[in-house]
């Protein structure tokens, strides 16, 4: 398929930042910036305190919002946690599952991250499902092996259907939030090599269907490079989607 058929997303990662006040001010600042996009799809994920705010202030934008995190049971006694129906029930239509700071930080595991994307998608929610190697696994030579195992894991048990409401993020552990960015044949050839991955998975078709992100440092300079490549489709963004002009150029170079 056509890379120009596939949805490109660029997506950021708030992760924990901005209050519901800040989060009301961006949405508006932003939303004039980004109305006269055509193709790409603007997803702002959020922490859960600032969903409504977000939501309400991106109504009849073509903004949509996300979360950063989904559990795997529908409700019950999991103190902290937010359920994918009650995600949907708040405005939100995407998820990230699977970030690097989940695995490191909070014991996420390829497990988890599979239970958690099974959530998002019964729930109706796209899953942003990122995978990605560490620095040193990319030393040791492990890099496809890393991105292979975490993706099959990720996906066990998603049918092909589903495949429509996925988006895999490959984003390379040592790239986030360190400015240092893989470059642009670097985030090609794993970009391409999780599309094989998906095509052993599921099919050819499934696989040129699906799209995939790059996140790790992506910025206003390098965004239009990185997304040139024929296999990277969007981006996910930490640092620069606090920023309405940075994202926004980012946006319109997707576009
Ligand atoms: C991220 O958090 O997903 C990310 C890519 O962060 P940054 O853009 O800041 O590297």
């Amino acid at each position: 398929m056509d890379k120009a058929k596939r949805n490109a997303v660029i997506a950021g990662n708030w992760k924990m930042n901005m209050t519901p006040a800040e989060t009301e001010a961006f949405m508006k600042e932003l939303a004039p910036k980004v109305a006269d996009v055509k193709s790409a799809k603007v997803v702002l994920c959020v922490p859960f305190v600032d969903i409504a705010a977000a939501v309400a202030a991106t109504k009849g934008t073509n903004i949509g919002i996300g979360a950063e995190n989904v559990h795997m049971e529908e409700k019950g006694a999991y103190t902290g946690e937010i359920s994918g129906k009650m995600l949907t029930a708040c405005g939100v239509q995407y998820v990230i599952v699977g970030h690097s700071e989940r695995r490191q930080y909070f014991g996420e595991t390829d497990g988890t991250v599979n239970a958690r994307a099974k959530a998002a998608l019964a729930n109706g929610l796209t899953a942003i499902i990122c995978v990605g190697e560490t620095l040193t696994e990319r030393e040791q030579g492990v890099t496809f092996e890393t991105v292979s195992r975490q993706t099959k894991i990720a996906l066990l048990g998603v049918e092909k259907e589903q495949m429509k409401n996925v988006i895999i993020a490959y984003e390379p552990v040592w790239a986030i939030g360190t400015g240092r960015t893989a470059t642009a044949e670097q985030a090609e050839e794993v970009c391409a090599a999780i599309r094989g991955v998906i095509a052993s998975v599921y099919d050819t078709e499934t696989a040129e269907a699906t799209t995939i992100q790059y996140g790790g440092s992506m910025n206003a300079k390098n965004a239009a490079e990185l997304l040139a490549q024929k296999d990277i489709d969007g981006g996910l963004i930490g640092g620069a989607s606090l920023k309405p002009d940075d994202f926004t150029v980012i946006v319109k170079a997707a576009d």
